[in-house]
């Protein structure tokens, strides 16, 4: 179990790593300003959330 800080996964274009607060249009829809991207948010945090704990995990081996 790898915790990771959720406030920015949903704001972060899974495509090109932008994160802006613009990046969300709205509750449910991500719009990257950056290259265009549009997904769920959902997916988009998922992603993010998926992406940082390998990160993290890459940074700190157990
Ligand atoms: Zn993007």
């Amino acid at each position: 179990m790898i915790a990771v800080d959720p406030r920015n996964t949903s704001r972060t274009c899974p495509e090109c790593g932008h994160t802006a607060k613009e990046n969300r249009p709205t509750e449910e829809k991500c719009h990257c300003l950056a290259c265009g991207h549009t997904a769920h948010a959902d997916t988009v945090g998922a992603i993010s959330v998926l992406r940082a704990g390998l990160v993290r995990r890459n940074v700190n081996p157990a």
